[in-house]
């Protein structure tokens, strides 16, 4: 029988997303395994039932208790794991430190459990990297809800009214989110200038056509990563970093350290010394947020300046976000079905790191030090 690949109805609160878009679930079935779509699957994100031609669509039991490889956004829930069959395969975004519950509920059911964002990040994995194209949707939608928070245009204006001036918009943090947010501003018409404490960001920054900040400390890591900045690092960063700031209109910050919280770039007398009416989109919300007065999840208004902290972005963007992941997944998943078989070359370094559980163990080190580490 072929292998059966389901897609669910996204269960989380708020996510319009779904794993898998008419084309792609086209794709899979030309790889010869049975796509699966609970209905109504894509309709939050714009794909009726009607469009997944060829597909099965069953109700919620059939499409959990019938699955062999489920692909989905967010992470299931503990029952969604129950319904599963036991030994079936699990491939999505799990943020498993959030959900050592679900992850154990995996291992307990002894499913096979792939999460794409520990697929490494190296150039033959690049078509596979979620964490990367759903970042450029973050950056794009935050530049967007910039300038729809702002009290003022992006662009100069010449009316007959007077010659408006641009924007200046300052991004902090240029990775994949930052340099998106930097290119949509500029699309926009605003002046836009970034900072990053890696240096081989100011070249990209540039070539965007924006200003990059040299604020004179940098901080390059491991695998391309920023690390940690030292107190004093941090304490020349902010003084200079504040002279800047207090220019901007839209402040986009979008800076992150992998597995650490998000590091605090803005105090409150940064804040304080904002122009009236500024804005700021701290697209690290989703890791406690860059400013210490960012409340995830809210739009507040603290001395004067409006401090937006969004949650879940790509689901905002929801039909380019999905085809975005979609596309992930077929480029995942397509060496593992040679023949329509489901054969994982478990020696392939791109499957060994994303696996996080199999035969009942928790296999990701990082992830089993932590919930062994908690129930001990
Ligand atoms: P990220 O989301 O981890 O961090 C966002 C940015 O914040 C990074 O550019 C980081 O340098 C910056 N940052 C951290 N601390 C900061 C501070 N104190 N002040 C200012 N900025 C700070 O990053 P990302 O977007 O996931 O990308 C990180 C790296 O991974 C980049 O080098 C990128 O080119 C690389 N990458 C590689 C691949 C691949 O080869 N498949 C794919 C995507 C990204």
């Amino acid at each position: 029988m072929a292998i059966r690949l389901t897609v669910p109805k996204e269960s989380a609160s708020g996510e319009r997303r779904v794993a898998l878009d008419p084309l792609v679930t086209g794709k899979f079935g030309q790889l010869g395994v049975t796509v699966q779509v609970e209905k109504g699957a894509g309709e939050a994100a714009g794909f009726p039932d009607s469009a997944y031609e060829g597909a099965s669509l069953l109700d919620t039991e059939a499409a959990y208790s019938q699955s062999d490889i489920m692909v989905r956004v967010a992470p299931p829930t503990v029952e969604e794991v129950n319904q599963l069959p036991e030994g079936s395969t699990l491939v999505g975004l799990f943020h498993a430190h959030r959900h050592p519950e679900v992850v154990r509920a995996m291992q307990e059911r002894r499913i096979q459990s792939f999460a794409m964002e520990l697929i490494p990040r190296i150039s033959r994995a690049q078509s596979m990297d979620a964490l990367s194209s759903q970042a450029a949707v973050v950056g794009y939608k935050g530049a967007i809800q910039g300038a729809d928070l702002a009290c003022r245009f992006f662009p100069m204006l010449t009316t007959a009214a007077g010659t408006i001036r641009p924007a200046k918009v300052i991004v902090i943090g240029a990775g994949v989110a930052g340099l998106q947010a930097i290119a949509t501003a500029k699309r926009l018409g605003a002046i836009v200038e970034a900072y990053d404490v890696r240096s081989a960001t100011k070249e990209q920054v540039e070539s965007l056509g924006a200003k990059f900040l040299d604020l004179g400390v940098s901080a390059e890591g491991e695998g391309g990563y920023a690390r940690e900045l030292t107190a004093e690092e941090k304490k020349q960063q902010q003084d200079a970093l504040g002279e800047f700031i207090a220019q901007a209109d839209v402040l986009i910050t979008t800076a992150a350290i992998p597995g650490r919280e998000s590091p605090k770039l803005v105090p409150e007398d940064m804040v304080k010394g904002m122009k009236s009416g500024a804005v700021i989109v701290d697209l690290a919300s989703e890791g406690g947020g860059n400013c210490v007065l960012t409340q995830p999840g809210e739009t507040i208004t603290q001395h004067g300046v409006i401090i937006h902290g969004p949650l879940n972005v790509p689901s905002q963007v929801p039909l380019h976000a999905s085809e975005m992941y979609a596309k992930n997944l077929l480029n995942f998943l397509t060496p593992m079905l040679p023949e329509g078989e489901f054969q994982p070359d478990w020696e392939d370094e791109v499957i060994a790191q994303s696996v996080l559980t199999r035969d009942g163990e928790i296999v990701h080190a990082a992830t089993r030090d932590a919930i062994q580490g908690a129930s001990s």
